[in-house]
């Protein structure tokens, strides 16, 4: 039986797995992180928040990502968020023909995705020049305010926080039965791991060898503007949100990295200047500031959540990993699936391939 449990990480992977533990009765949750959501080295408080369905050429994790878009709301309107923002989101960054692929083999695997045509984007976005011929729309696609949300899961949670770093994890006979922050050791029925990019050095402490990759995502946010953008979208070379509180938030071509960048205030200005350019609005625009967000990639792009083996193959007792890009829209699944799997000792099916020593060979 599992009664306590530690959660390493305090971003939006952390809090989904925290409050679904406490819906499932698990009476002792500790949460042990060195940052919080808001706090600038955390990829959740530097996201974008865009909540998708789109895995293509993945029909396994398009359907993983789809049933996490299908639960968002129900999530939000269990913690009773009421700044998600906006519904439905508009991509053209390929070239016609991969756009009604896309559309086209998403809409085989059952997700709610269409094509609109520029008379329609004419109504639609009528703020916005420059429309393409034919754009990607998600109808149940959402943005969402990550930090807030991962706090809001957090407070709905009853857990106890412990702001550390954890050094080692606590390993004897092929289990882990704790932590161990500097001197301090802390015991656990189950210790997750919601490290994000901290993962491998944890992970080195019982000599696992996790390997990962990342990038760095720079966006720009405005003062706070009228409703000008209802949708999330992204273009060929930008994509843009309005936030709860009425900023755009820009960034570049979606998966840009802006390691190289030298000056990054001078990049996230650019940003606004070129958005100014494209969009219908007299008033006043100007670059309130830009954050830099590292992503936190598994090496073959998919999530890896489960359990890890040992060197000869055997399931490590004690410890559940959850490291994820998209990250966003997939915590309220890997959450939810993730904790009933510990209780149960069940995989459910849809995790079956993220097990974290499952390496795809689709990147
Ligand atoms: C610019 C950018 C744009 C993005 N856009 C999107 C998007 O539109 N849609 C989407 O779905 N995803 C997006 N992502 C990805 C998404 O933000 C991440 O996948 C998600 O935030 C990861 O959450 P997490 O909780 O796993 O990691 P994090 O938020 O990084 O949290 C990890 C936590 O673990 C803690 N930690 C690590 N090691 C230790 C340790 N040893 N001891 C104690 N604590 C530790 C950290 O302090 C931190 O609190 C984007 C990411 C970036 C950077």
């Amino acid at each position: 039986m599992t009664s306590s449990i530690i959660i390493v990480g305090g971003g939006i992977v952390g809090a989904s797995f925290a409050y679904h533990a406490h819906l499932n009765d698990i009476k002792k949750i500790s949460v042990i992180t060195e940052t919080l959501p808001g706090d600038n080295q955390q990829a959740t408080t530097n996201t974008w928040g865009w909540v998708n369905g789109y895995a293509n050429n993945d029909e396994e994790y398009a359907s993983f990502r789809l049933a996490s878009l299908n639960y968002w709301p129900k999530l939000i309107e269990n913690i009773n968020n009421i700044s998600s923002t906006s519904k439905g989101a508009f991509f053209w960054d390929l070239n016609e023909t991969d756009i009604l692929q896309t559309i086209d083999q998403h809409q085989n695997w059952g997700h709610s995705v269409s094509i609109k045509q520029e008379f329609e984007l004419e109504k639609i976005l009528p703020n916005l020049f420059n429309k393409p011929k034919n754009a990607g729309y998600g109808k149940n696609d959402l943005a969402v305010e990550a930090t807030e949300i991962s706090k809001k899961l957090f407070e709905k949670s009853n857990v106890n926080f412990l702001k550390k770093k954890v050094t080692k994890l606590i390993f004897e006979k092929n289990k882990v039965k704790g932590v161990q922050t500097g001197d301090e050791k802390i015991y656990a029925d189950e210790v997750i791991l919601a490290t994000g990019l901290g993962t491998p050095e944890i992970l080195e402490s019982i000599n696992i060898n996790f390997i990962m990759r990342s990038s760095l995502g720079l966006l720009a946010y405005t003062n706070p503007l009228p409703p000008l953008l209802n949708h999330p979208i992204t273009g060929i070379d930008f994509h843009v949100r309005q936030d709860s509180q009425g900023r755009l938030v820009i960034g570049g071509r979606f998966d840009d990295d802006a390691t190289k960048e030298n000056d990054l205030a001078a990049s996230a200005k650019m940003l606004v200047n070129e958005m100014v350019s494209r969009i219908n609005f007299d008033g006043e625009v100007t670059l309130d500031h830009y954050t830099v967000g590292k992503r936190p990639l598994p090496i073959d792009g998919r999530p890896k959540i489960g359990r890890l083996k040992n060197s000869v193959g055997e399931i490590i007792k004690g410890v559940y990993i959850a490291v994820m890009h998209s990250g966003v829209t997939n915590a309220p699944m890997a959450g939810k699936l993730g904790i009933e799997e510990i209780i149960s000792g069940k995989q459910d099916k849809m995790l079956t391939s993220f097990a974290p020593h499952i390496i795809s060979d689709r990147e």
